[in-house]
């Protein structure tokens, strides 16, 4: 089959890898419907991660199931599925907890790499969840989005504590920040602020409900905030970049008493502990644990109350992967789909 595999920062190639086959009684075999570059990818790619010799790329995926081992009885080829970038057998406590991401028997899917023609994905039963009936191809972006983004973005919502008639700021215009706003206007937050300084992105958070944008950022954004909110904070900030300015940007703008959820992949964050103390936040946050979200996601997009593909600003097939990263890493584009 053919898959993407990172050689070295920048050095991102479609070749031929071998084609996956059931390993353990628990796997399934899906074709890929579509696949996507991530946020996340992009660290690698830009060096910022190690990369250790030509890493297969790609955890987000959506498709048919072709095969499954003898031990799956929730999922059977033909049926179209998701499932999310953290393998989960959704039994265990933790599962049962709601935090499939932390499973005990979790796998990354990352390591198997779905920016390819099929994959295994293990803990098929946990893991994955079919649609009702075969989606028609204008679902299948919003059915990849809650793969991850969507997922994450709603997490980022959940763990902020996102309520009826609140206010809820975002950190972050890319991909999940924009479905953290989409996720704050469906739980029903009143006033949704997004910090972003790009047009398109602006416009888009405002299509999925943000009511006031903040061009500033750091101390500066945290007045902005302030500002709109009689001086207190908001109730909730989705934190969803991952940077040491963007978590005390999302605490500064916080409330006393409010909540920060946050789901950008953490680098190099350090907190200082006189002024958390004095912050008086919650902060709740990690991998989103997708899985807990998918069957309602799912739900709500095949109703078609939601349209999460919508942050998918550039669609290539799958050998023009190269070119996908690029898009995103010159912030081109906000999120790459691969048809495969
Ligand atoms: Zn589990």
């Amino acid at each position: 089959m053919r898959g993407a595999v990172l050689h070295a920062p920048g050095d991102i190639r479609v070749e031929d890898r071998p084609d996956p086959r059931i390993e353990k009684p628990s796997d399934a075999i899906i074709r890929l419907a579509a696949t996507c570059v991530c946020g996340s990818d992009l660290w690698p790619y830009r060096g910022i991660e190690e990369v250790s010799g030509p890493a297969p790329m790609g955890h987000e995926y959506v498709g048919i199931v072709e095969e499954v081992g003898s031990d799956v009885r929730n999922v059977k080829p033909g049926q179209f599925v998701v499932g999310s970038f953290f393998a989960s057998d959704n039994t265990c406590e933790i599962c049962q907890a709601g935090y499939q991401s932390r499973c005990v028997h979790a796998e990354l899917v990352g390591a198997i790499g779905t920016q390819a023609e099929y994959a295994r994905i293990p803990l098929a039963d946990g893991t994955l969840v079919a649609t009702p009936e075969l989606p028609s191809d204008d679902l299948v972006p919003s059915l990849l989005a809650a793969s991850d983004v969507l997922g994450t973005g709603w997490f980022g919502a959940v763990a902020a504590d996102v309520q009826p008639g609140k206010t809820v700021a975002v950190v972050g215009d890319g991909a999940v920040g924009l479905l953290g706003v989409l996720a704050a206007k469906q739980l029903g937050a009143e006033r949704i602020v997004v910090f972003s300084r790009h047009e398109s992105r602006q416009q888009l958070a405002r299509e999925f409900g943000a009511t006031d944008i903040v061009t500033t950022r750091g101390d500066e954004g945290v007045a902005e905030i302030k500002e709109l909110t009689n001086g207190l904070g908001a109730h909730s900030v989705i934190e969803a970049v991952g940077t040491q300015e963007a978590m005390m940007q999302a605490i500064r703008a916080t409330r006393p008493g409010g909540h920060v959820g946050y789901v950008g992949v953490s680098h190099d964050v350090s907190l200082p502990g006189d002024e958390l103390f004095f912050s008086e936040v919650h902060l709740h946050g990690g991998p989103a644990p997708v899985r807990r979200f998918l069957p309602d996601l799912i739900q709500l997009i095949c109703d078609r109350t939601i349209d999460p593909g919508r942050v998918f600003d550039l669609t290539l097939p799958l050998d023009q992967a190269a070119e996908g990263y690029r898009a995103m890493d010159e912030r081109r584009a906000i999120k790459t789909l691969l048809t495969v």
